[in-house]
């Protein structure tokens, strides 16, 4: 693996396009202290932005709750040509964007460029639901009463989201808010700050009013944010990140029974029957694993293998994964780039030691990089034992852990073996079999011969502890709307 230390004047000059103050009311604000964004595949430090303490922070709030009623009254129109527009920068300038987000996240340019355009699908796809938001009216069944049901913008959203889809996570969040007439906060993490703040300043240039959308940077997450979600100001918590902290900030939006919603962790069974299309499997898994270097919530987290087929499936999927350069995001056909940090490689570490420790067997990859950068490369390893913890923690990383299974009853079984519920995978090629095992398998999403299941126009989120709520689809809207009835006496 051959790795460039110094950054490029192409890759500078995408970092210097971006702002690093926080993004109150429609300026860039400095603040005291500051915070290193790094290049996770060198350790160097790209940048410093803007790192808020909780007094430094309030000033967002202020501007998300002064704009709220304006915003509110625009029309579905103005706010839906905003997303358009904003849509059509992004897509220009795809390039630059998608630089940034493999200089800050370390994902290949290629899956970058995927970002960018999947981020941008939900800016369309809201600007298409903006002008569709409807209501009802009817009868009340004994007469003597009209119906009057109509929705209502939820207010100043706040909104958290992960290192690992830096853009699309704002997006999907940011696109629906907007469309909706509600005024936002946004917190990205601090790892990888740089993607939400370019996409703060396309949305000025979009036209978004001042204090619409709001960016705050910071280093300590908890003393900065809890303070706003306990401001009574603030009628929504949209989350995306891990099941721990999700329920801590339930627990925190229980005070003002603040609406929410909790796009958290999986731990995704990939279920391939010997009946599958076994090429079709192998290129499913390889999309369900690999996607984002494993770093991705969806990321099959337990490839359960009927038997008779497990030692083929192992062999054709320890084919593919060999081939796949590891490297800088940046550098030309890489495909696994280096995981987020440093503690990242070490977790993924001891996954695999105490999976080898209870029988499994390593067909490929299975030791750390050393040197620069936090690298991790391509690793299958078959007959993993269901007690071994990566069968109930997220292994992020491209680690493909195989099963072996029976029979069909024992693959659920298997497969609902655990407290999540986002998404999960099935490969058959016998139709009854597809939908029997469709509607057993516990997850809020199910990709059936499909290796990926994110998609704008549908509704994404999770049951169990993955959590609550949908993201995309007709339904992401009514994330950020009030349902209001007024009842008409006649
Ligand atoms: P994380 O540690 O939960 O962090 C997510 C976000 O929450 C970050 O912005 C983080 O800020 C912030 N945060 C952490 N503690 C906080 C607190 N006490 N108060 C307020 N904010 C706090 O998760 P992560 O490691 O970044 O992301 C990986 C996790 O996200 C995985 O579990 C993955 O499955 C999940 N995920 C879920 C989905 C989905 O749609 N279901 C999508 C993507 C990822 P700092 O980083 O600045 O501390």
């Amino acid at each position: 693996m051959e790795t460039s230390t110094s950054i490029t004047t192409n890759e500078r000059a995408a970092i210097d396009s971006v702002p690093k103050g926080l993004f109150i009311g429609g300026q860039w604000r400095p603040t005291a202290a500051t915070l290193p964004v790094e290049d996770p595949s060198t350790g160097e430090v790209l940048c410093e932005v803007a790192d808020a303490t909780p007094a430094e922070a309030l000033p967002a709030l202020d501007a998300a709750a002064a704009a709220q009623a304006d915003w509110a009254r625009t029309a579905p129109r103005e706010r839906s040509e905003i997303l358009t527009r904003a849509y059509d920068l992004m897509i220009a300038e795809k390039e630059r964007l998608a630089l940034i987000m493999t200089l800050e996240m370390g994902k290949p340019l290629a899956e970058a460029r995927g970002e960018v355009g999947y981020a941008a699908e939900f800016l369309r796809w809201f600007a298409e639901e903006a002008v569709r938001i409807d209501g009802g009216y009817m009868t009340a069944p004994a007469g003597g009463s009209k119906f009057l049901v109509s929705k209502q913008p939820v207010g100043v959203s706040l909104m958290i989201t992960p290192w690992n889809f830096p853009l699309a996570m704002g997006t999907r969040k940011i696109g629906p808010a907007i469309a909706a007439g509600c005024t936002s906060l946004i917190k990205p993490a601090a790892q990888t700050p740089l993607s939400t703040m370019a996409f703060a300043e396309l949305l000025t240039r979009a036209g978004l009013p001042d204090g619409v959308v709001n960016v705050v940077t910071t280093s300590s997450s908890d003393e900065v944010m809890t303070p706003l979600i306990l401001d009574e100001r603030s009628r929504k918590l949209s989350f995306t990140g891990s099941t721990g902290v999700g329920k801590h900030l339930l627990e925190l939006c229980a005070k003002t029974v603040m609406r929410t919603s909790m796009e958290l962790g999986g731990n995704a069974p990939f279920l391939v029957f010997a009946d599958a299309d076994l090429d079709a499997a192998v290129d499913g898994a390889m999309l369900a694993k690999m996607r984002n270097i494993g770093q991705a919530c969806t990321a099959a987290n337990r490839i359960l293998v009927q038997r008779e087929v497990a030692a083929e499936f192992a062999e054709r999927l320890t084919t593919r994964m060999r081939e796949l350069p590891m490297g800088r995001g940046t550098e030309d056909g890489v495909v696994v780039g280096p995981l987020i940090d440093q503690r990242a490689v070490q977790k993924v570490t001891d996954l695999v030691a105490d999976a080898t420790s209870r029988g499994a067997t390593v067909h490929l990859g299975g030791q750390a990089h050393e040197g620069k950068g936090h690298f991790y490369p391509a690793t299958v390893l078959t007959d993993v034992s269901p007690d071994a913890e990566m069968g109930s923690t997220e292994i992020f990383g491209p680690v493909a852990a195989i099963t072996p299974f029976d029979s069909e009853e024992e693959a659920i079984a298997l497969a609902n073996d655990t407290p999540y519920g986002l998404v999960s995978y099935a490969y058959t090629r016998d139709l009854a079999r597809g939908f029997r095992v469709g509607e057993g398998l516990e997850a809020g999403m199910v990709g059936l011969n499909l290796g990926v299941v994110s998609n704008p126009a549908a509704p994404f989120g999770g049951i169990k502890e993955s959590g609550l709520g949908r993201e995309g689809g007709f339904l992401g809207i009514d994330e950020f709307l009030e349902t209001k009835y007024i009842g008409i006496a006649i």
